[in-house]
């Protein structure tokens, strides 16, 4: 689109395109593609990442098949513009964001450069966490978005279409950042199931007062009875 020779003073209005879903379902994968999609475009492109997940790289997006883009990770989204400088802020088209429940000020961030910079932004990120309550602020800028994409896993259980991502052990801080040791990809009649088999294991190992090592070697063995 031709800035310089538009009847417009105003630039080109931006865009937000939201990809969600629980852990597992290739949202990564579906934001890289489409990242690779604008580049192939002509579009002048940037990656950003939540420097909280620092499980495969820190300078670029990897996908869990090993799939891979140079990015930013930073620990908030406010310092990218100048982080990347105005000049090179200022001649983006598109900008992509990895993990987008890690950022805190996320709202303001696509607000900002979609409706006031003109970038079309496109963010993926989880919608729920492992008690499938809102994770951070992925569902606040759903009312901003021009797309919403909802993926889906595989049941580790069943192979049914999964919506959720169980959490295979005891921590129970919202943000454990882990991949398949940690985490499994469910469908609801699993992630109830799996709530109930780890409900009663706790209760169990309560009464007969187990040691730690004990505890979770009997977590695991109850993970492995639902597989
Ligand atoms: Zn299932």
């Amino acid at each position: 689109m031709d800035r310089v020779g538009s009847s417009y003073p105003q630039r080109v209005s931006g865009e937000v395109h939201v990809i969600i879903g629980p852990m597992f379902a290739g949202k990564t994968t579906s934001l890289l593609r489409r990242i690779k999609s604008e580049v192939n475009n002509g579009r002048n492109v940037a990656m950003i990442k939540s420097s909280k997940d620092t499980r495969y790289a820190t300078d670029s997006v990897v996908t869990h098949d090993g799939a891979k883009f140079p990015c930013w990770a930073l620990p908030d989204l406010m310092s990218f513009r100048q982080k990347l400088g105005e000049d090179a802020y200022e001649k983006l088209d598109v900008i992509g964001i990895d993990e987008a429940q890690f950022f805190e000020d996320l709202y303001d961030f696509c607000c900002k450069a979609a409706d006031h910079d003109g970038k079309t932004v496109i963010v993926s990120g989880l919608d729920g966490d492992y008690l499938r309550r809102s994770f951070g602020s992925v569902l606040d800028i759903i009312p901003l978005a021009d797309t919403v994409t909802k993926l889906t896993a595989r049941c580790e259980v069943c192979g049914k279409k999964a919506f959720f991502t169980f959490r295979k052990t005891e921590e129970t801080k919202t943000e454990l950042i882990g991949g398949a040791d940690v985490y499994m990809p469910v469908c609801r009649q699993h992630y109830v199931n799996g709530l109930t088999v780890v409900e009663a294991t706790k209760t169990l190992l309560e009464s007969i007062k187990l040691h730690h090592h004990a505890q979770s070697s009997c977590l695991e063995a109850a993970a492995s009875v639902l597989e």
